[in-house]
């Protein structure tokens, strides 16, 4: 009964509003920082509504979230805000998905990137404590990127991935390399391995990584015995495949929301990725709004982006949404799409 309550306890779908500082570029320009966060009860577990104020200079705007973090808050503060109560939880079957949403420059990436290591820190910590030391439960570790619809292994020189469904729900990979995660260095490591191998498309710039999704995945697995086909047992728990999925948590750095409007772009295979951006963030929004609902049909199909998370909508999941603004005037519009967007997840 004393698990149902914790679970209980943990929102299944949570909605945060980041808020960055100006930056130098803006602050030099003298631009106005037209984002109001008042009553910042980030911490509070009851009662989280909080309200942003826009003032769009001509209109106003408000909006209430579970949570608005200003440009005072930390990293590790936003971790105990969104990431932290989902964690035991990981042990109980649940999949959870955390997102960084909005446009380029907002802050997603920023956000986004600690996360999984603190998270790591705190599953690889609950591995180790006598309840499962004899379970053989071990953290393994992907990083993957959607872009333009395909899927590309972040750790494995951007090899081209497929997708398929093994009929029990899950939803696997293939060819999808996973590693062992036993401490927390290795979690930074892969992830600046990653990082580096994601999407520069063809100008080589760096804003390309702007046009795609990605997926970091920790996933506890539960290693028992297999019988090969000569009948001999066999526990071979260097092989990911062996394990059998307890739980899983998947922190997704989307593409930039603003990328969805490039359907009207002068170059065509901008316009097509733009399409396909434009295509998943709003089956996202549909996906966790029907969860939201406790709608027996979840609309997955949608976009690329929601098939690859299917397995996390259905069943025993959590979902954060972190929606990450940029403060100055000059990005009012897509500032109140995000809010918009956000609102309408919650
Ligand atoms: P995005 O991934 O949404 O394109 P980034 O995470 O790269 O945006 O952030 C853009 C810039 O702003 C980076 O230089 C980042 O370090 C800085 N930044 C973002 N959020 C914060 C924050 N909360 N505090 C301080 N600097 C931030
Ligand atoms: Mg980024």
């Amino acid at each position: 009964e004393k698990e149902s309550t914790r679970e209980n306890n943990v929102a299944k779908i949570k909605v945060v509003v980041r808020k960055r500082p100006l930056n130098k570029k803006e602050l030099s320009r003298k631009e106005d920082d037209i984002v109001t966060v008042y009553d910042k009860s980030y911490l509070t577990v009851h009662e989280p509504k909080v309200k942003v104020d826009l003032t769009a200079y001509v209109e106003k705007h408000e909006f209430c979230f579970d949570a608005v973090l200003d440009e005072h808050v930390r990293n590790d503060e936003v971790y105990w805000a969104t990431v932290e109560p989902i964690i035991p939880l990981i042990f109980e079957r649940t999949k959870a998905t955390c997102f960084a949403y909005g446009q380029t420059g907002s802050g997603k990436t920023f956000t986004m990137q600690p996360l999984p290591i603190r998270a790591a820190e705190d599953l690889v910590r609950l591995l180790h404590q006598p309840v499962y030391r004899n379970q053989r439960f071990k953290l393994w570790l992907s990083y993957f990127e959607i872009y333009g619809g395909k899927l590309y292994d972040l750790l494995s020189e951007r090899k081209k991935l497929c997708m398929r469904e093994d009929g029990r729900q899950q939803v696997c990979i293939v060819g999808l390399q996973e590693f062992e995660v036993s401490d927390v260095q290795i979690v930074k490591e892969y992830i600046e391995r990653g990082n580096a191998t994601r999407s520069t498309g063809s100008t080589g710039a760096n804003e390309e990584s702007s046009r795609s999704h990605a997926i970091l995945q920790l996933v506890v697995k539960k290693h028992t015995e297999v019988k090969d086909s000569r009948g001999r047992i066999n526990i071979d728990v260097n092989e990911p495949r062996s394990g059998k999925v307890v739980g899983k948590i998947s922190f997704i750095d989307l593409a930039g929301s603003e990328r969805g409007a490039d359907t009207t772009d002068n170059d065509r295979q901008t316009r097509i990725e733009g399409a396909e951006i434009n295509k998943s963030l709003l089956a996202l929004k549909e996906c966790i709004r029907a969860l939201d609902n406790d709608q027996i049909h979840i609309p997955f199909r949608g976009s690329k982006l929601t098939e690859v998370l299917r397995d996390s909508f259905v069943g025993n999941s959590r979902t954060v949404m972190i929606s990450c603004i940029s403060p100055n005037a000059g990005s009012c519009e897509h500032t109140l799409n995000t809010l918009r967007y956000a609102d309408r997840v919650k």
